[in-house]
């Protein structure tokens, strides 16, 4: 199935917020359910070109799509089972994106067009009470644990169908009944007046849930709910790279779905925790190097750590304090790219602050010589 976001909407990857638009209203118009009553493969591409809409007019999820699309090609634990595959945005609804973007008033316009026809609103509803929420989950990483990917197995409580009841919130032998508080349709309806006059309101009646029926007798381990709290292990396979605030997304590792209904999401956001030395920036590693006077004139060789082990690093003579040396490939890998970022190691000469007596002669003499070579120069120059 196509799953690229720009392919869906048949557009180009540098597609204006615009375009995208354009090309989601033409898409919507084709397939929604109201014009394909029954069509499963109309219905699927409603939904998918909403799921591009929605991902391709957010700027920022636009980005992370546009890193993370390769990871579902490539695999790397961003596609099938995780990413943005499989519809799964919290709280997604191809609905919601279509009233958005035709407006309410453009809606019932639409429903004239395709001589009318309220299902939208129906399959709507029963399908947002059948899905469990999303669970957001943070996992801190090290820069080392960043630096080689790793899989993490973390632990997170979530909603499981109950056991004793299978789902059903009902005590076994009981069934359900109407709900005496909406008499079966799920709303209440509430006139209020206020300085502008009359108005009804519509709310979900809180004794269903908005399902019309509620259980006879409540199901004593989940009372009634359907749903009990649980714990699970997940695994999750962290790629080399991320950084702080991407996220993975789990699709069905969220709480599951009244009446056995499908299951959320798990959002894993990535956390980078700060290093006792490096600092990172975009895939390059920063360091301070401290060294004496004697090496910054003399120049010197010395070997340092990076994240990939330690390497040579080669201090010219004559370096000045602030200068920074590169050192090529030894930072963070790219995500999902060849290559990686590269060390910099900032040198930072220090002064001796309590010289010993032999030290302070060898100054004495060394600044005596400089004289004597007139390269105490005193030069003004301008602060930068
Ligand atoms: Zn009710
Ligand atoms: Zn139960």
């Amino acid at each position: 199935m196509a799953r690229d976001y720009y392919e869906i909407l048949g557009i180009s990857k540098n597609a204006s917020t615009d375009e995208v638009k354009k090309a989601y209203r033409k898409m919507a118009m084709k397939y929604h359910p109201d014009k394909n009553p029954g069509d499963k493969t109309a219905e699927e591409k409603f939904k998918e070109a909403a799921e591009a809409y929605s991902v391709l007019t957010d700027p920022q999820k636009r980005q992370m799509y546009d890193q993370y699309g390769h990871a579902g090609v490539k695999g790397n634990g961003f596609g099938r089972s995780s990413g943005f595959s499989g519809g799964g945005f919290g709280g997604f609804d191809p609905f919601d994106i279509f009233r958005e973007v035709f407006g309410n008033s453009g809606f019932g316009g639409f429903e004239d067009f395709f001589g009318g026809g309220g299902s939208s609103r129906r399959s709507r509803t029963s399908a947002s009470t059948r899905t469990g929420s999303d669970l957001k989950i943070r996992l801190p990483l090290t820069l080392e644990e960043i630096n080689k990917g790793v899989t993490k197995k973390i632990k997170i409580k979530r909603l499981d169908t109950c056991k004793a009841c299978d789902g059903s919130g009902s005590k076994s032998g009981t069934s359900r009944k109407t709900c005496p508080v909406c008499h079966g349709s799920g709303e209440i309806r509430e006139m209020t007046r206020s300085l502008f006059g009359q108005m009804v309101n519509v709310r979900v009646c809180s004794n269903c849930n908005g399902e019309g029926s509620v259980a006879e007798q409540r199901c004593p381990v989940c009372g009634g709910d359907g749903r009990v709290k649980g714990a699970r292990e997940i695994s999750v396979q962290v790629p080399p790279g991320v950084s702080n605030g991407h996220y993975m997304t789990m699709t069905g590792e969220g709480n599951v779905g009244q009446r056995k209904g499908s299951r959320g999401d798990l959002i894993v956001i990535f956390e980078e925790l700060e290093h006792d030395v490096f600092i990172r920036n975009e895939d390059n590693i920063f360091v301070n190097l401290h060294i004496s006077p004697a090496e910054a004139v003399l120049g010197t060789e010395l070997e340092i750590p990076t994240l990939n082990g330690r390497v040579k690093l080669v201090v010219p003579p004559g370096t000045q304090t602030g200068k920074m040396l590169r050192l090529k490939q030894k930072g963070i890998p790219h995500l999902h790219q060849h290559g990686r970022g590269d060390q910099i190691v900032r040198i930072l000469v220090d002064l001796p602050k309590n010289p010993s007596s032999e030290e302070r002669k060898i100054y004495r003499d060394l600044l005596n010589v400089e004289k004597k070579r007139g390269c105490v120069s005193h030069r003004f120059s301008k602060i930068e």
